[in-house]
């Protein structure tokens, strides 16, 4: 857990251990209400997530699902199906449509460890509109084409705070399943470019500065180069973590190897 007190506004994180990809949820503690930005992965950390939510005595306004990947959005089923669900559009389309295929995927290595049905999202909320909830203004963003094939981001300009999830990974090995090394770079570049904001939320890994952004930037610049170099799956990984012995979670290299080197289909 990690608080961050704004005078008036806290930023509650809650990352996972990094044997389970450090998955970062957040919570904006507002005057009156929460606001809850992703739900975990596996249900006792969900669950453990909502007994922290629940511990803070104020009701939840709302959930945030910030992209359509499972570690993200399993958490809604298990711990927070009783809450007002929101996203893009497109993503909460991209639920409904792969998650139950999602399940089927997990079910064999991770059994009673995630839920049975997905939750869907029910409201949507529109990329280039802001929204003031319990006095504290929210800007919503979608980023195409870099971790995911859509994200939301979420701006708090009061507190010069940006919700990025997996745009940015924090301190640990960055999910390259899509590939799309170079759209991602360039929008981490215009994050980096973006005055105002100092303070970063990843979804995966502790909260950070800019600084971060710079060593992401770098990282799938190195991947990207690997990658094109045509070395093989293993070589590819023990050359990145070479690289980067401090990055925490190799284990994100088994989540993703086999979507990058084209063994399997993803969104
Ligand atoms: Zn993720």
């Amino acid at each position: 857990m990690v608080i961050k007190d704004f005078q008036g506004v806290k930023i509650h994180t809650f990352v996972s251990p990094y044997a389970y990809a450090a998955n970062a949820t957040h919570i904006i503690e507002t005057a009156n209400e929460l606001v809850i930005v992703d739900t975990q992965f596996i249900t006792p950390l969900a669950l453990g997530f909502r007994a922290y939510v629940n511990s803070l005595n104020k009701p939840v306004n709302r959930v945030f699902i910030s992209h359509g990947h499972p570690d993200h959005y399993f958490g809604l089923a298990s711990a927070f199906s009783d809450c007002k669900a929101y996203s893009l559009s497109g993503i909460n389309e991209v639920i409904a449509g792969w998650g139950p295929q999602m399940i089927i995927n997990q079910k064999p290595a991770f059994g009673a460890l995630i839920p049975d049905a997905v939750v869907v999202p029910q409201y949507s909320v529109a990329p280039g509109t802001s929204e003031v909830i319990d006095g504290l203004t929210y800007e919503y963003e979608v980023i195409e084409g870099a971790e995911s094939e859509a994200q939301l981001l979420l701006k708090l300009p009061e507190l010069g705070t940006i919700i990025a999830q997996d745009l940015i990974y924090s301190g640990v090995h960055i999910w390259l399943g899509m590939g799309w090394f170079e759209k991602w770079a360039a929008e981490l570049q215009q994050l980096a470019a973006t005055e105002g904001y100092d303070y970063l939320l990843a979804g995966h890994g502790m909260p950070c500065t800019k600084e971060e952004i710079h060593h992401n930037i770098q990282y799938i610049q190195t991947a990207q180069q690997l990658f094109e170099d045509g070395l093989e799956k293993d070589a590819y990984k023990a050359r990145l973590i070479e690289a980067y012995p401090h990055r925490e979670s190799p284990m994100m290299f088994d989540l993703y190897l086999g979507f990058l080197f084209g063994e399997m289909g993803s969104h």
